[in-house]
This record gives C-alpha cells, structure tokens and sequence, in this order.
C-alpha cells in the first residue's frame, strides 16, 4: 500500500474506531453543492470553526493537504 493510501485507511479506521466523524467543509462553497446541505443546515462551515475541536480534525486536514 502506498503511504498516501495507507494514511488515508488509518486516518478513516481511527476517525471510525472513535466514532467521531464530522462534517467539517472548508468552507460554504462545499456545501453549496452537496445535497445533505438540508440535512446540515446553513453555516455548517462556520460551526466547524466554533463548535467542533481543532485538534480532533488535525488527521483531516492532514488528510487534506496530501498531494
Ligand atoms: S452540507 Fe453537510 S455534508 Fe454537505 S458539505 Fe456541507 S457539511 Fe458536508
């Protein structure tokens, strides 16, 4: 397994084996294309920034600025 593919697999079981998996957009033009938008409702991009821990979205971000 390549170290990209094998990061992405530990970093999905761990968020799974915590049962924490956030909806985390970078921003609002992410959630203006999804189709869960009713479901989250608006500003969930916002709230990421206020609500959830930043250190528990350290492995996504990570995840995230991987080539
Ligand atoms: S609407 Fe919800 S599921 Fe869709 S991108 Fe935004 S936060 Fe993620």
């Amino acid at each position: 397994m390549s170290g990209s593919v094998a990061e992405l697999a530990r970093t999905v079981s761990d968020a799974v084996a915590k049962g924490f998996l956030p909806a985390a957009p970078r921003d609002d033009r992410e959630c203006s294309r999804c189709d869960y938008q009713p479901v989250c409702g608006p500003g969930e991009w916002q709230r990421v920034t206020k609500k959830k821990p930043a250190d528990a979205l350290v492995p996504l971000n990570k995840l995230r600025e991987m080539p």
